[in-house]
């Protein structure tokens, strides 16, 4: 029996994507969102080769292309080109990433939500579970409301360090780049007038930047006499590690930071949470308890792994003498072709093999270049063989 009615909470980049797969599946569809109008905090601002892929095959392609030329244009920014860096070796190959900011991608999301007839609900902020929707999917982020008033379980460790990201101006000359010092990294770029540093000295004190701490931190850990004169956007962020132990109790779902944190090393956060969309629209669609529940096994071991790779990075980049050898050992490692695969593929998550019961190498992996802009699956040729494609684009049957 289809799922009748879905509330989705959260307008963040998962839960409008969520509710466009949803509502292309005919579910009556609803998000709230307590903001009233869309986050500027500078998040994220490219999405991997392989999210962009998931995203043309449904369609969103040219949007996202226009989207990046404009913003490229505007922000004096590369476009393509990046493969990506693992704990700031920038040395990985595979799919190129494309640069777009995350509001530059809800905005698009929530234009296509809107057209697909989803209603969006701004300056909502739910409190308790009782929405009178068949399903809720918490896509309501890392201190998700959802997730606590549902009671899922939420291991992982503490923080250890203290991140910032900002726009800001900056009086002197700061080089460009990812740059690794005695008492952390700061990087500048590629957006203009982007600072991002890591400061190993301990967790946040504060979560609030004010133009006086995001200076006093970029003077600490860069090294470099500057001053700071204005501040357009600036977040704190740190490594906390959890995963909800499940994504479903019952009636009640999580999907993206909801169901998992970590640390933004490698930039893999929003594109786990996109992809966890596309895995689950299709399967709530369906109301089929077995299949709903498969969204937890094929998801929750892929965001585990980007969790302890998040884990290493950070390891990786601590800048005390041990740990500065392991980087050094690590970043010979990586000219070694199977190594640099392998850790590129991992990062991009273009080795996700879902299981399938079929031992032929393509079955359960994603099938690039289709048109599934209806949301449906479809079969085609492979090998010479019949191939049964899912909506998300992933092989479930061949031969
Ligand atoms: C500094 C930084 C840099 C990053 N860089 C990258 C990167 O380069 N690449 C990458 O892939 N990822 C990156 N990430 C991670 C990425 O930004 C997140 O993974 C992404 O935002 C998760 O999206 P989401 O929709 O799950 O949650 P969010 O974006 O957090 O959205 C959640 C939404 O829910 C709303 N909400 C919360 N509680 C309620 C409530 N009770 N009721 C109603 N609404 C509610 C919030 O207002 C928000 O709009 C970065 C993160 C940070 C902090």
């Amino acid at each position: 029996m289809k799922a009748s009615d879905v509330t989705v909470v959260g307008a963040g980049p998962v839960g409008l994507l969520l509710a466009c797969e949803l509502a292309l599946q005919g579910v009556r569809t609803t998000v709230l969102e307590r903001l009233t109008t869309q986050a500027d905090t500078i998040k994220a601002h490219m999405i991997s080769g392989r999210t962009y892929e998931m995203l043309a095959m449904r369609g969103l392609g040219p949007a996202i292309d226009a989207a990046s030329d404009e913003e490229a244009a505007r922000l004096a920014w590369p476009v393509r080109g990046s493969t990506g860096h693992f704990a700031g070796l920038f040395r990985l190959d595979g799919l190129p990433l494309v640069m777009l900011t995350q509001q530059g991608l809800e905005r698009i999301l929530e234009a296509r939500a809107l057209d697909l007839g989803v209603r969006i609900r701004r300056g909502v902020e739910v409190t308790d579970l009782d929405l009178g929707s068949e399903f809720v999917v918490g896509c309501d982020g890392g201190r998700s409301t959802v997730r606590k008033l549902a009671g899922f379980d939420f291991p992982g460790s503490g923080p250890t360090l203290t991140g910032y990201q900002a726009i800001a101006d900056v009086d002197g000359d700061l080089p460009r780049g990812w740059h690794r010092t005695p008492s952390g990294v700061f990087a500048s770029g590629p957006l203009r007038g982007r600072i991002m540093l890591i400061d190993f000295a301990g967790p946040p004190a504060d979560r609030e930047v004010t133009r006086e701490s995001l200076e006093a931190a970029l003077r600490r850990v860069s090294g470099h006499d500057v001053r700071i004169t204005n501040v357009h956007t600036a977040t704190v962020w740190t490594d906390n590690t959890r995963q909800a132990t499940t994504y479903r109790r019952g009636g009640v779902l999580l999907a993206g930071d909801a169901a998992h944190v970590h640390s933004p090393f490698g930039g893999q956060g929003l594109n786990l949470g996109l992809q966890d969309a596309l895995n689950l629209g299709w399967k709530l669609a369906t109301g089929d308890s077995d299949l709903i529940d498969t969204y937890t096994s094929e998801r929750h071991p892929v965001a585990e792994r980007v969790l302890r790779n998040t884990m290493a990075q950070v390891a990786l980049t601590r800048p005390d003498p041990q740990s500065r050898e392991l980087h050094a050992l690590f970043a010979d490692l990586l000219d070694l072709p199977d190594v640099r695969t392998k850790v590129s593929a991992m990062v991009q998550g273009t080795d996700i093999r879902y299981e399938t019961g079929c031992d032929h190498p393509l079955a359960g992996t994603f099938v690039p270049g289709l048109d599934l802009a209806d949301g449906k699956g479809t079969s085609v040729v492979l090998d010479g063989l019949e191939a049964v494609i899912r909506p998300d684009g992933y092989l479930s049957r061949i031969g």
